[in-house]
């Protein structure tokens, strides 16, 4: 069984949240505070996140920082309605998804659901993509870069999987947002420019023009194909 852990402070929702999870097959751990929140994914590794932003002690951005520094766990964001900064750091340090408050518990859970899959989405076949030096393995969703092996959330790991599949093709960021989402969702093109961000870190470090995923201006972005 599948666990989410759920941090949200008000206990209404988290109940709510809870109920609707486990009715949908999950198994819940409800934390009231970020510092909980941390605790209860450090002790429990749970499979999915499901994090408000507003939380008290530690901040739910901060928490999202926390936990990415050395997980890749799928992260769904709740935010209050208006909050776009926030969503918007939330998704570019890395959360896989959000839902604005007020929200259906169904929609919250389908988007749980969509980014598990994400996760262990079985591939077509076993099948392996080789971009220059960029290896994807599909079936175990492992890249390495010149041989370095690089930790992928699951939405950076589909965004350069759709990029490595045809490189040179220039996508704009609402074909990105669709090819990563799998259905169409309200659109957010911002949150693809803090995708690749965390993309480039992770695949060069360190390194002043990226060699591997190329900004095409006002359009959106390609992988490069090799002639760079
Ligand atoms: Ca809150």
């Amino acid at each position: 069984m599948r666990t989410i852990l759920v941090a949200e402070d008000e206990p209404q929702i988290a109940g709510l949240v809870r109920d609707y999870l486990e009715h949908a097959g999950f198994a819940v751990l409800v934390a009231g505070d970020g510092a909980a929140a941390l605790a209860t994914f450090r002790a429990r590794r749970p499979d999915a996140l499901v994090l408000d932003l507003g939380l008290p002690r530690v901040d739910g951005l901060d928490v999202v920082r926390a936990i990415r520094r050395d997980s890749t766990v799928p992260i769904v964001i709740l935010t209050a309605r208006g909050d776009e900064t926030d969503r918007v750091t939330g998704l570019e340090l890395g959360a896989d998804d959000y839902v604005v408050k007020p929200f259906s518990p169904k929609e919250l859970v389908a988007r749980v659901r969509a980014v598990l899959r994400r996760v262990d989405a079985p591939p077509p076949s076993d099948e392996r993509i080789t971009a220059g030096d960029l290896e994807l393995d599909l079936a175990r969703r492992r890249v390495t870069a010149a041989g370095r092996v690089v930790a992928l959330t699951p939405t950076e790991f589909e965004l350069l999987a759709t990029l490595a599949r045809e490189p040179g093709r220039v996508w704009t960021r609402a074909q990105l947002l669709d090819a990563v989402r799998g259905f169409s969702l309200e659109t957010y093109e911002r949150a693809i420019d803090g995708h690749i961000r965390n993309l480039r870190r992770k695949l060069e470090p360190g390194s002043g023009t990226p060699r591997y995923v190329r900004t095409v201006h006002g359009v959106g972005y390609a992988l490069a194909d090799g002639e760079a």
